[in-house]
């Protein structure tokens, strides 16, 4: 494996994390009487303009609403057209068979930033809401952490390993969190845990790696909701700037812009 060079050891990184866009097949049609590829596009562009020196952007999964051919190029077209690298991760919307896998399908990826790495996890089971992440994949999870001791990792994934008090959402979450948690203990240098799936900004300690899920770039759910139910928020990011020494600073910004009209009266999606 070929990691950074000296210089590229003392840089700090900016990386972007966005989640849960929810495309459809067409760019004018519209999601919960809203339009997904709009706000999609707002977020965007407030990235490019509070952050123009990003390093990368990672996508948590919910890629797509209409998990379709169309839908995966037009975004990879819209995001090769930004020059700046992107990587994205499957939710429980899209389809993984045609779902475009950084390198492999169900296969665990490291990318790298200097000091630090990302682990790239597949949660998404066809068919189902909520998450899995398969044996293999565990298997080379721990095999990357233990050539990766050198490096800070952050590890993503779609589905939200911890509760989130949300008794909806929480039917929803990743099924076998201990068998992530238990190779993770293992590895003193994991930093955090990042997700989407939740469509909310939170963050969670545990054994001293965060666990934090961004906002959709669409639209919101309400926190501590037992029954599904919007949000006023507007669409958001998350930042993580990564510093050499291995501190990670993050916050999550929101997209006034980007806010539509949306119907709240509906009861699912
Ligand atoms: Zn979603």
């Amino acid at each position: 494996m070929t990691l950074s060079n000296n210089n590229q050891d003392q840089q700090d990184w900016t990386i972007i994390q966005i989640s849960d866009t929810h495309l459809m097949n067409q760019e004018d049609l519209e999601f919960v009487h809203m339009n997904p590829e709009h706000s999609f596009q707002s977020v965007m562009q407030q990235i490019r303009q509070q952050y123009p020196n990003v390093d990368a952007i990672i996508n948590t999964g919910d890629l797509a609403q209409v998990p379709v051919a169309e839908t995966y190029s037009r975004y990879l077209s819209f995001m090769q057209r930004l020059g700046i690298p992107f990587y994205q991760i499957p939710g429980n919307h899209d389809n993984i068979d045609i779902f475009p896998f950084y390198q492999n399908k169900d296969e665990a990826q490291a990318i790298h930033f200097g000091r630090w790495s990302f682990v790239l996890l597949n949660s998404a089971v066809q068919d189902r809401i909520d998450g899995w992440i398969k044996q293999e994949q565990l298997q080379q999870l721990e095999v990357l952490l233990a050539k990766l001791q050198q490096q800070f990792v952050i590890v993503a994934c779609h589905h939200h390993p911890f509760e989130m008090r949300s008794t909806w959402i929480d039917q929803h979450i990743l099924k076998n969190t201990e068998n992530l948690t238990d190779i993770l203990a293992k590895h003193s240098n994991v930093k955090a845990v990042i997700f989407g799936h939740v469509h909310q900004d939170s963050c969670h300690e545990w054994q001293h790696i965060q666990f934090i899920s961004t906002p959709s770039t669409c639209i919101q759910f309400k926190p501590l909701s037992e029954d599904f139910a919007l949000d006023d928020e507007a669409p958001g990011f998350r930042v993580l700037h990564l510093k050499a020494n291995g501190e990670l600073e993050t916050q999550i910004h929101r997209v006034l812009t980007a806010r539509q009209q949306i119907n709240r009266e509906i009861s699912g999606y």
